[in-house]
C-alpha cells in the first residue's frame, strides 16, 4: 500500500492524527471535514496514497463510491455535492485524493 509519511490524510488513516471516522474498508476511510462547509461535510479517501485522482490504480477505487452512499445516505441530506479536486488551480489543497460529500439541507431541514 503506497503511503507518504508527510501526508496528513495518510497519518489520519495510520491513526497518528485524531479524525471523526464514519466508515473505514480495506480501501476506503471516510470522516469530517475539519473545517465543515455544511453540518456533515465529510471526506471519502483511499488508503493508497496518490495526490491526484488519475494517479490511482484502478483497484484501490472499487470501495470509494459505495462508502460515499452511505455517507450520502447517513447525512440525511436530499441534496448534496460530491466533489473532488485535483491540483491547485482546481482548489485542491490536500495532495491525497479526497472525495467531498457536502449535504445542502433545505428549508425543511432547517439548515440553509
Ligand atoms: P481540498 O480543497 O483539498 O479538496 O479539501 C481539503 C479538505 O480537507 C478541506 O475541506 C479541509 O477542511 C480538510 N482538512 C484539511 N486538513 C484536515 C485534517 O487534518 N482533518 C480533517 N478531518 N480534515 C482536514
Ligand atoms: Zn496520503
Amino acid at each position: 500500500m503506497a503511503t507518504d509519511e508527510n501526508c496528513i490524510f495518510c497519518k489520519i488513516i495510520a491513526g497518528k492524527i485524531p479524525s471523526r471516522k464514519f466508515i473505514e474498508t480495506d480501501k476506503a476511510y471516510a470522516f469530517l471535514d475539519i473545517g465543515p462547509t455544511a453540518p456533515g461535510h465529510s471526506l471519502i479517501i483511499p488508503k493508497y496514497h496518490a495526490a491526484k485522482f488519475h494517479e490511482l490504480p484502478d483497484d484501490t477505487l472499487s470501495d470509494i463510491l459505495p462508502v460515499a452512499k452511505k455517507i450520502a445516505l447517513a447525512t440525511g441530506a436530499t441534496d448534496y455535492n460530491l466533489l473532488q479536486n485535483n491540483g491547485r488551480i482546481a482548489h485542491q489543497v490536500v495532495d491525497h485524493v479526497h472525495f467531498h460529500v457536502i449535504p445542502k439541507p433545505n428549508e425543511e431541514q432547517g439548515l440553509v
